[in-house]
C-alpha cells in the first residue's frame, strides 16, 4: 500500500472525491478486502482504474510456512527485481502477535554469525514494501479474527541504513486510517549505526529502540560485528546514554549467545559492568544454527549460567523463547535456503 499522501494524489488524479480515499482505506484496512472486486463501497468504473493505477500490495508472498508448534509462521516475499524478503509472526502464549519484518533484502553489515550477512547486498526497500509485510500479516490474522500487538524490524537488513523509509513505514503503520498501530508497540532494531541513533533520540516519534550489542568489549564485538570498527564500543553507549537520557525510555540489549566466542562468565561480568546504572534490558537471544562460519550456539547450561551472574549484579535480563527453528526462522535463513535452492537448479 502506498503512503496516505500517494494514495490521495492517485484518487485526486482520478478525479475521485477524497471520502473515496477514506471507504477504500476502511474496506481495505478494517474489512480485509484486498481484493477490488470485492470492495462493494467504490463505484465500477473507479474501481478498473483503480487496479492498474494502485495495487494493494507491493510484494509477491511467494511462501507461508508455518511451524510444527503452530507458533510461528514466515512469509517470504518477492520485491521488485526478484529479490527475497521475510517476515515472521510469532504467537506467544499470553495472546500477543508478533511481527518481524525487513527493511532490506540483503545486508551490507556483515555480522559473522547471520545468515542475511553471507547474502549479497540487494537494496534498500521501500516505505511501502517494508509495511506490507506487516499488512500481509494483518490480512491473515484479521481472517482468523486475530491482530497485531508489536513489530520489530529485526528481520533482514540494518533499519538505520535505510533511515527515511523505515521512519515512513512507522508512520504509516502508526497512521489512524492505516493499522493505527501505537509507535510504543514498534521496535527499531540497530546493529550499532550511531548516527542512526542520534537521529532517532530527536524523533518525535515514541517508537521503541534495541541495540543489537552482542559482545561488551571492543575486540569481542570487532570480531563478530565490522560495524564496530566504523562506531567504537564507547561511542556508542554514549549514543545510547543520550537516547535514554532525552526519552526516558529503556533500550533493549540484543546478546545472541555464541559457543565459545561471547558466552563466558568473564564476558557476562564485563556486559553487566557495561549495563549498570544504564536505561536498558538485556534480551539475552540462544543461537539458531545457521551453519555459517563454523559458529554454533552456546549450551543451555552457559546461558542460564550467563543469567545468572547479570541477575546477581542487578541487572534485568531476560531470555528470548526460541520460536520456529524448524521453518529457519531466523534472520535472512529462509530467503537464503531459496536463493541456494535457485542456484543448484541453475548449476
Ligand atoms: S544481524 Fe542484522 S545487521 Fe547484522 S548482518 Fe544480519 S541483518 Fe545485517
Amino acid at each position: 500500500m502506498k503512503t496516505i499522501k500517494e494514495v490521495s494524489e492517485v484518487f485526486q488524479k482520478l478525479g475521485a472525491p477524497k471520502f473515496r480515499v477514506k471507504q477504500f482505506l476502511h474496506a481495505v484496512f478494517k474489512e480485509g478486502k484486498t481484493d477490488y472486486h470485492k470492495i462493494q463501497v467504490l463505484p465500477v468504473e473507479l474501481k478498473q482504474q483503480l487496479i492498474e493505477a494502485l495495487p494493494v500490495l507491493s510484494i509477491k508472498p511467494v511462501l507461508h510456512i508455518v511451524s510444527s508448534k503452530k507458533n510461528t509462521e514466515k512469509a517470504l516475499f518477492e520485491i521488485n527485481g526478484g529479490q527475497k524478503v521475510e517476515a515472521v509472526l510469532m504467537r506467544y502464549k499470553d495472546g500477543r502477535n508478533s511481527i518481524c519484518i525487513s527493511s532490506q533484502a540483503g545486508c551490507q553489515m556483515g555480522c559473522k554469525f547471520c545468515a542475511t550477512g553471507t547474502m549479497k547486498f540487494g537494496r534498500n526497500l521501500t516505505a511501502e514494501e517494508i509495511f506490507d509485510q506487516v499488512f500481509y500479516f494483518h490480512i491473515h490474522l484479521l481472517k482468523q479474527s486475530e491482530s497485531i500487538s508489536n513489530i520489530v524490524y529485526m528481520g533482514m537488513g540494518e533499519p538505520f541504513m535505510n533511515y527515511d523509509n523505515v521512519l515512513e513505514s512507522v508512520r504509516m503503520l502508526n497512521h489512524p486510517d492505516y493499522l493505527n498501530l501505537a509507535a510504543r508497540r514498534i521496535t527499531l532494531s540497530t546493529s550499532g549505526i550511531v548516527d542512526g541513533i542520534k537521529k532517532l533520540t530527536d524523533e518525535p516519534l515514541q517508537v521503541n529502540l534495541a541495540l543489537s550489542l552482542h559482545a561488551p568489549t571492543q575486540p569481542m564485538r570487532e570480531s563478530i560485528m565490522p560495524v564496530a570498527r566504523r562506531w567504537k564500543i564507547d561511542e556508542l553507549l554514549d549514543s545510547i546514554n543520550a537516547y535514554t537520557a532525552k526519552t526516558h525510555r529503556r533500550v533493549s540489549f540484543e546478546y545472541v549467545m555464541l559457543n565459545g566466542i561471547n558466552d563466558q562468565p568473564e564476558t557476562a561480568e564485563e556486559l553487566a559492568k557495561i549495563s549498570n546504572g544504564k536505561l536498558t534490558h538485556i534480551n539475552i537471544i540462544p543461537y539458531n544454527s545457521t551453519d555459517i562460519a563454523g559458529i554454533t550456539g552456546s549450551e543451555k547450561t552457559n546461558i542460564i549460567k550467563f543469567k545468572n551472574i547479570l541477575q546477581k549484579n542487578g541487572i534485568s535480563v531476560t531470555v528470548r523463547v526460541t520460536m520456529g527453528q524448524d521453518i529457519a526462522a531466523a534472520c535472512g535463513q529462509l530467503a537464503n535456503k531459496n536463493k541456494q535452492k535457485q542456484d543448484e537448479r541453475t548449476k
